[in-house]
């Protein structure tokens, strides 16, 4: 990280202290890390053994090898619809399976300054499990993604996230416009992935969801 960013990460530690007393309000610990290595160390502690976990598609928690990490940790079982040779139809029953897992890890879309995770999914598994089901959920969410407000949190998620993820995955044959230009035309696409916008507000189960907030840019 350049000298130049050192401004926009003090920034940021200012902003998670905030962040994470809001996140508390709503029933949902929270912490900080300032590096992409205080971040895996802090996720992977916060497994506990043993335990089943459930890989959610994540750039964020993908991008950082943290699978291979997980896969690796003592008397955890990995439950991954992502396993190379598996047919669509196993995919799906492996992510059925992960709405009963001790733990899924995953990312949010956006986190706005009060509080509130604001996700769009897919074929919404990850939704769903954020919601009930595993008994922690746990959330690597880069200081990038944090907005001012709702409004702004659909604004990032529709001019950034989604299509970017639409560029992702344009290999598995979508035919969505947004791969074509980069822009969201909010479309009615067999292929979209963009189908369950979920903004968790809180949780009744106190503590369940934990974001762990990294300083340094992370997913999109
Ligand atoms: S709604 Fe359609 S155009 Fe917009 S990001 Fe999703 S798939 Fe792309």
């Amino acid at each position: 990280m350049s000298a130049a960013y050192a401004p926009v990460l003090a920034q940021r530690e200012k902003l998670a202290a905030h962040l994470i007393k809001q996140l508390g309000l709503r029933r949902m610990a929270a912490s900080y890390c300032s590096t992409v290595q205080a971040a895996k160390a802090e996720l992977l502690g916060l497994i506990p053994s043993p335990a089943s976990v459930i890989r959610c598609g994540s750039e964020s928690v993908g991008g950082l090898g943290l699978w291979d990490d997980i896969r690796a940790l003592p008397g955890v079982t990995l439950l991954d619809p992502y396993a190379p040779g598996l047919t669509p139809g196993e995919g799906l029953e492996v992510r059925r399976q992960g709405l009963l897992a001790d733990v899924q890890v995953c990312s949010a879309n956006a986190l706005t300054l009060d509080g509130r995770l604001v996700n769009l999914d897919g074929s919404s598994n990850r939704v769903a499990g954020m919601l009930f089901g595993p008994r922690k959920v746990l959330l690597l969410v880069g200081m990038n993604k944090v907005v001012a407000d709702l409004e702004a949190a659909y604004a990032r998620v529709r001019t950034i996230a989604a299509p970017a993820n639409n560029i992702r995955l344009a290999g598995l044959g979508l035919k969505n416009p947004c791969i074509e230009d980069g822009r969201c035309h909010n479309c009615r696409s067999e292929t979209k992935i963009c189908n369950s916008w979920v903004v968790i507000e809180g949780s009744s189960v106190k503590d369940r969801i934990h974001v762990v907030l990294m300083g340094e840019d992370l997913g999109y």
